[in-house]
């Protein structure tokens, strides 16, 4: 396992370090969809950051992120729907 930035580059603060489902939009206009990307995402300023290294290994570095959300969102809404 690679480190893994934990702070934001931009504001400093903390990320969620988690595992995204992503859409990348490549330089052709055709998107690519990559599933349980680990990533850290700055809430504050809607960024995700992803190990160069990963990035290279999927051949996103032409690629734009346009669409992340968190792989295990659902598990964890249902955890607190349960508790309520
Ligand atoms: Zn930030």
């Amino acid at each position: 396992m690679l480190p893994t930035r934990l702070d934001c580059p931009e504001c400093q603060r903390p990320l969620v370090n988690t595992r995204f489902d992503t859409t990348f939009r490549l330089p052709d206009a055709s998107e690519r969809l990559c599933f349980g990307i680990p990533a850290g995402l700055c809430r504050e300023c809607h960024q995700l950051y992803m190990d160069p290294d990963l990035i290279e290994l999927l051949d996103l570095d032409a690629g734009r992120c346009v669409f992340a959300i968190e792989s295990d969102a659902v598990l964890q809404a249902g955890a607190w729907s349960g508790a309520e």
